[in-house]
């Protein structure tokens, strides 16, 4: 990944992009974007990281790890760590039974005509939401040098292979966050990369 630096005007910095504190106030951590539980090892170089409170960066832990595990399981199609081949996984969810049966119970069997077994999985939608927000927000304020403090009009989550061509192309769209978000912040990654291509 390319590293362009940024020079963002650091009164833009003062607050925590999640929770509007002030940074000067509280304990920071720093907290990657996306969140390290939806990459895959080895990470990204220079992976994007911004300064969050250490209440709201513990505050995602738990639903970090819910949505870190359902997504494994979906993929694995069981919450049965016998069936998972990422040891860490596994353990996680031998050592978690609460969570492991709440994911088990977002999972419907159904039959096919042609009488295959097949699953549907659906998962905490608030749990989601709030990871999804949350690295919207560390995006936005990584790219564009501007945190989002409003809570946003819509959030919708579902699997790329759910949504219409016209949805995706939409979605793809390089000029959406343009139309979104007026002009990126002068000195901003954005910023840079509008004049550098
Ligand atoms: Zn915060």
């Amino acid at each position: 990944m390319d590293q362009i630096n940024e020079f963002v005007d650091e009164r833009q910095k003062a607050w925590c992009i999640q929770c509007g504190a002030g940074i000067a106030d509280v304990d920071t951590n720093r907290d990657h974007v996306p969140s390290k539980v939806l990459l895959r090892k080895p990470y990204p170089e220079n992976l994007p990281v911004v300064d969050t409170c250490v209440d709201c960066n513990n505050g995602f832990s738990p639903d970090e790890e819910y949505l870190h595990l359902f997504l494994h399981c979906v993929l694995t199609g069981s919450t049965d760590p016998e069936q998972h081949l990422d040891a860490k996984i596994a353990r996680a969810l031998q050592r978690h039974k609460k969570l492991r049966a709440r994911i088990e119970r977002s999972k419907t069997e159904y039959r096919t005509i042609g009488g295959e077994t097949r699953c549907v999985w659906e998962p905490e939608e608030e749990r989601v939401e709030r990871i999804v927000v949350k690295n919207a927000r560390g995006h936005v304020f990584y790219e564009y040098g501007e945190p989002m403090l409003g809570e946003p009009t819509r959030v919708r989550t579902l699997p790329l292979t759910a949504i219409s061509a016209s949805e995706r192309e939409d979605f793809e769209y390089d000029g959406v966050v343009e139309e979104l978000l007026g002009s990126p912040e002068v000195g901003s990654w954005m910023m840079t990369r509008v004049f550098t291509g």
